[in-house]
């Protein structure tokens, strides 16, 4: 068996593990290696709506979005590529008790420069002409919301992550773990690789990797859904996102190509033991069900066709927020898992962050709230609407 010296290794192709290689390679790193058990975005990332929205209430969380989202709405000159990015506007509807939370938001986005405000359902309609708002009690808007292609992103990064020295495995599982106080070496079935900074990326699929080294991380896998609905209109690409948080699964949907609607959901979903059982078969009656919250929200889609659907997993922290830094008590251990949903859009600016902290350089959007370590000192993140994927 051959060995491959690296300075660093990632664990996992996907979103996470690419942003990270590419800001590293970028800020000086060399010899950077990343081991990819199947394709670059096949895990997680490939099942993301990728919507790119500012609305936290944690400030940690607002700060990544809203960086984030100028590096989205400028890949190409920032980073170099078209990541199929997509202004929308973003509408957040929910009941009158979540009215003063939401308005401390807006606030908050307006400080960071997201111009939000606060709409009555007359104007509301104006945006989104579909929509009905007989039951709720708050609406806002911001015009910077949209959504990109999370392969297209997930393979920019990669590409310019390699144009930068960066060695991306495919095909490449690891399939064992051995630490000394120096050194880790990862086993694959093409040979090991060693290096003293292991970073692990891998999604849903980190504590399997992790367990070779006898840890595991606080998160739960849970399987979530997505439907495509279609009317005979079409669905507009320039009506806004919605966030609907007066239903029960926290519903969004957006415009997508061929004049669907794509629902997804922010509830818990349905746990699971392992990602690699879930398939894409999505079940009727979830479809029905859905069917009805969008037609009490967009009564024209009272009579809507399915036309697609399919399933991905979320890797659930305890206070759905993400756990990205050094593994205490493991020398050149660091970790970035635990994004609950919704990391596609923090991915950009919590790269970059995990990369300095990785080198030791200045960090510009700091992560320390997402400490990995936060749940075991009786610590966690606490948002306004309780603890979900808007937090
Ligand atoms: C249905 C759905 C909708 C979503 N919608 C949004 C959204 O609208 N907005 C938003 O911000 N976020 C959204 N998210 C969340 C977001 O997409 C994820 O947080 C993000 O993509 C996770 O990226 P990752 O790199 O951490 O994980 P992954 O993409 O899962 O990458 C992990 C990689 O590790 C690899 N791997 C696993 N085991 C091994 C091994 N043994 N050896 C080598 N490689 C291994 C996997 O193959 C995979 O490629 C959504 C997620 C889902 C599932």
């Amino acid at each position: 068996m051959t060995t491959t010296n690296a300075d660093i290794l990632i664990i996992g192709g996907g979103l996470y593990g690419c942003s990270t290689a590419y800001h590293l390679a970028k800020n000086g790193a060399r010899n950077v290696v990343v081991l990819e058990r199947k394709a670059v975005s096949s895990g997680g990332t490939a099942k993301s709506c990728a919507i790119v929205r500012t609305h936290y209430s944690i400030d940690t969380n607002m700060r990544h979005a809203v960086e984030s989202l100028k590096v989205f709405a400028d890949f190409d000159h920032l980073v170099g590529g078209h990541v199929g990015w997509h202004r929308t506007g973003y509408l957040i509807v929910g009941p009158a008790e979540h009215a003063a939370p939401m308005r401390k938001v807006f606030k908050a986005q307006n400080s960071y420069g997201i111009d939000t405000a606060e709409l009555t359902p007359a104007e509301a309609l104006k945006i989104h002409p579909l929509l009905s708002f007989h039951d709720v009690g708050v609406i806002g808007y911001d015009s910077f919301t949209g959504f990109a292609d999370p392969y297209l992103t997930t393979n920019a990064y990669a590409a310019r992550a390699r144009e930068l020295g960066v060695q991306i495995h495919t095909n490449t599982p690891l399939t064992g773990l051995q630490r000394t106080s120096q050194l880790t070496t990862a086993r694959t079935p093409g040979g090991d690789f060693s290096a003293p900074i292991v970073i692990l990326c891998a999604g849903p699929w980190t504590n399997p990797v992790a367990a070779h080294m006898g840890l595991q991380f606080p998160y739960e896998v849970s399987r979530h859904k997505v439907i495509t609905l279609k009317i005979e209109r079409p669905y507009q690409m320039d009506w806004p996102i919605v966030k609907d948080l007066t239903t029960p699964d926290k519903i969004y949907f957006r415009p997508e190509t061929g004049d669907v609607v794509l629902v997804g959901t922010g509830d818990h979903g349905e746990p699971v033991q392992d990602a690699d059982t879930l398939t894409d078969n999505v079940e009727l009656q979830h479809v029905e069900r859905i069917s009805k919250i969008i037609a009490n929200r967009m009564p024209a889609f009272a009579n809507a066709n399915f036309t697609a659907g399919w399933t991905g997993p979320y890797d659930i922290s305890p206070d759905w927020n993400p756990l990205v830094g050094a593994v205490a008590g493991n020398e050149g251990l660091f970790v970035a898992v635990g994004f609950s949903g919704h990391g596609f859009k923090l991915a950009p600016t919590i790269g970059e962050a995990l990369a300095q902290t990785v080198l030791g350089q200045k960090v510009r959007v700091p992560i320390t709230d997402y400490d990995p370590g936060r749940f075991a000192a009786g610590k966690q993140l606490s948002g306004a609407y309780g603890i979900g994927s808007i937090s």
